[in-house]
């Protein structure tokens, strides 16, 4: 599936949205629309670039399991001893999960455990299904949090049929 990803380049700088950024988030956002419908969770797909650009993991919700989220199926085909981790971005189509039901470990922590340093989102996570939150922990670690909104329209349309609005 990673060669099916054209590449966009190197990853922006810390708190700034570079036009490579803008194309890997729109892949992130095209892996949501792959998700096996559900009623009681969101579409999300997620990308990990390196800082040269190098794609390492992609992953999208239920990709493996019912509750799958997007950024844990990304993260789960890392090598945790990867050096390229550290200097590496996550792309999601939704703010990471603080608080989930399903599966002890959110995706913030899941990305902080990982030893990401840069997030970039499209979409905060509306209290729908949990209540949001994500991307304030992350940022409490540390991590720059980069919200590219005028791409949240893209992601939220995936989970139309979701949303009441
Ligand atoms: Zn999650």
């Amino acid at each position: 599936m990673a060669e099916a990803l054209s590449g966009h380049g190197a990853t922006g700088p810390a708190g700034e949205a570079t036009a490579a950024d803008r194309g890997w988030l729109g892949e992130a956002i095209g892996l949501s629309r792959r998700c096996p419908p559900s009623a009681t969770a969101f579409a999300v797909g997620a990308v990990v670039v390196a800082g040269d650009g190098s794609l390492l993991a992609t992953g999208y919700s239920r990709e493996g399991s019912p509750y799958d989220h997007a950024e844990e199926a990304a993260l789960a085909k890392l090598d945790p001893a990867d050096p390229r981790l550290g200097g590496a971005t996550l792309y999601s189509s939704l703010e990471p999960c603080r608080f989930r039901a399903s599966r002890p470990r959110s995706c913030a922590d899941l990305i902080i455990g990982a030893g990401l340093r840069r997030v970039v989102i499209a979409w905060r996570e509306p209290p729908v299904f949990a209540p949001g939150g994500g991307a304030a922990l992350l940022a409490s670690a540390g991590i720059t949090v980069v919200e590219i909104a005028d791409l949240a329209p893209q992601a939220r349309a995936v989970n139309a049929g979701l949303l009441r609005e």
